[in-house]
């Protein structure tokens, strides 16, 4: 598909149409530039048509499925409520279809030529399309992404399933065992979980390692409150069709399984060697501030250079690249990535709640007048600032708390302090206030929870 006519040269060519492929050669265009942006699958990338979006459709879908079954407390009586999982497996397909539409619209009315097929690099100014043409271009932006990674023991193929297919079942498998300890595999399970699937959760390490093991606590507690099976410190040794054994000697039969231990960087193909172009150690794409490789002009961002693997962050990438090349001086200079994962309660965290002289305090969503209305009481707001008041971490353990970390994020980059997030006024009842009262028991103004004598805030 070549939506216009292909130039020979061109002032910006950029790799890879996901998330940050296509706002990378959005903003080239705005800036204008003559843009062609080459995919070889979809419009969207994985964002789009495999992960973050398909899964939280699918989380949406399981929720209201879990929640209408268990209202009767509320009056609702809808136990026997059923669902049809083809039905919500073309929900999940035709919403991954509008947004890559979207993309293709955004694109051509902004003058990118969008062209399917793959892209080769013959040099450092020169790529060859699927389709034999060459085109010379003046920058290049490489956002490629990332694949999911393979355990050497258990290969991806029909009864070892990747990210991508466990998210495209049209059936409810009766259990499940996903191998992997990240946001992946709790969300996965969660998903899961809540349409009946019996599931169980195989991590090496400990479950969600890298955040915080108190917030992990409420999370693998309402995980276990769902039936999941959480086997820690334990590696699958081998299968033998539906069963696989543990290195502890454990046994566990299952009629999916899921391998979900992380994403590594896709260059396969890309003819980086034709080019000065230099990765690390682990395959990612090496770049500076500017995010310009070894190369002066060809860029890279989003999963192709690494850590932390979220489409938010290539989405600032793209448009920080799109500038670079343009000769802007813009930086991915940018303080707080938020991370979120999707759980039940979601977990989410902006800056961080580290450092010799931080100081921290949390505050318990069951004070929370909202949280007891909707009956969403676990989880807390955990703030963490400098000695001076100022703000540095915020981490919420709560419903929503995807859409509620944007303001912690927003207050860490503008440099707020407690005092201001307190004196900012919330709406009513919303769980944001549990922010507001984590700032104001910072202060030693708590109103809507007592701490005791000591004041024992963590
Ligand atoms: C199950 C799951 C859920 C996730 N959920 C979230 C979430 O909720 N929030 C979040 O922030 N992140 C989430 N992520 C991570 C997120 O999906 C990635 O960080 C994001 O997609 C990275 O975007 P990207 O633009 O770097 O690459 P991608 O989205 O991977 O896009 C790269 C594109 O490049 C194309 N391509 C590759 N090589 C070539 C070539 N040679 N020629 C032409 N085209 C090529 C590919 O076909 C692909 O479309 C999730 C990941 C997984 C696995």
């Amino acid at each position: 598909m070549v939506m216009g006519s292909l130039p020979e040269r061109t002032d910006l060519v950029v790799i890879g149409a996901g998330v940050g492929g296509y706002i990378a050669a959005i903003r080239g265009a705005e800036l204008g530039m003559s843009v062609v942006l080459v995919e070889k699958e979809k419009l969207g990338g994985h964002c789009l048509n495999y992960a973050c979006i398909p899964s939280k459709t699918l989380l949406n879908i399981s929720k209201m499925y879990f929640e209408m079954r268990n209202s009767e407390k509320f009056g609702i009586r809808a136990q026997n409520a059923t669902l049809d999982p083809k039905k919500m497996y073309q929900w999940r397909m035709d919403v991954s279809g509008k947004l890559e539409s979207g993309v293709g619209f955004l694109c051509k009315s902004n003058g990118v030529e969008v062209v399917k097929g793959s892209a080769v690099f013959l040099s450092d100014s020169k790529l060859q399309l699927s389709n034999g043409t060459e085109i010379d271009f003046s920058k290049a932006i490489i956002a490629t992404g990332s694949e999911p990674t393979a355990l050497s023991s258990f290969p991806f193929g029909p009864d070892v399933l990747d990210y991508k297919r466990a998210l495209m079942l049209d059936y409810i498998p009766k259990s499940m065992s996903i191998i992997g300890a990240g946001y992946v595999a709790v969300e996965t399970a969660t998903l899961f979980a809540r349409l009946g699937t019996q599931v169980n959760i195989i991590a090496r390490s400990k479950l969600l390692r890298t955040f915080d093991q108190e917030a992990v606590e409420v999370v693998k507690e309402s995980l276990q409150k769902l039936g999941v099976k959480i086997y820690e410190g334990a590696a699958p040794a081998s299968k033998q069709g539906n069963t696989i054994t543990l290195d502890n000697g454990t046994t566990i039969t299952q009629d999916a399984l899921v391998v979900a231990v992380g994403l590594s960087p896709y260059t396969t193909g890309l003819g980086l060697e034709n080019t000065t172009v230099m990765r690390d150690g682990k395959g990612f794409i090496k770049v500076d501030e500017a995010l310009r490789t070894s190369n002066q002009n060809i860029f890279a961002i989003g999963d192709v250079i690494g850590e932390p693997m979220l489409a938010h962050k290539a989405m600032r990438q793209g448009v920080v690249a799109a500038e670079a090349a343009y000769g802007m001086s813009s930086a991915y200079d940018n303080i707080v990535v938020p991370a979120v994962v999707f759980s039940e309660p979601e977990m989410a965290i902006a800056g961080t709640l580290e450092g010799d002289s931080i100081e921290i305090t949390k505050f318990p969503m069951s004070a929370i007048g909202r949280a007891i209305a909707m009956d969403k009481k676990p989880g807390f707001v955990k703030i963490a600032h400098t000695k001076g008041g100022i703000v540095k971490g915020i981490e919420i353990v709560a419903e929503d708390a995807g859409n509620l970390i944007a303001e912690a994020a927003l207050a860490i980059e503008l440099g707020a302090t407690i005092e201001d997030i307190a004196d900012t006024i919330h709406p009513h009842p919303t769980y944001t206030e549990a922010i507001q009262e984590a700032a104001e028991a910072a202060l030693g103004r708590p109103i809507h929870f007592f701490y005791g004598k000591q004041n024992n805030k963590k």
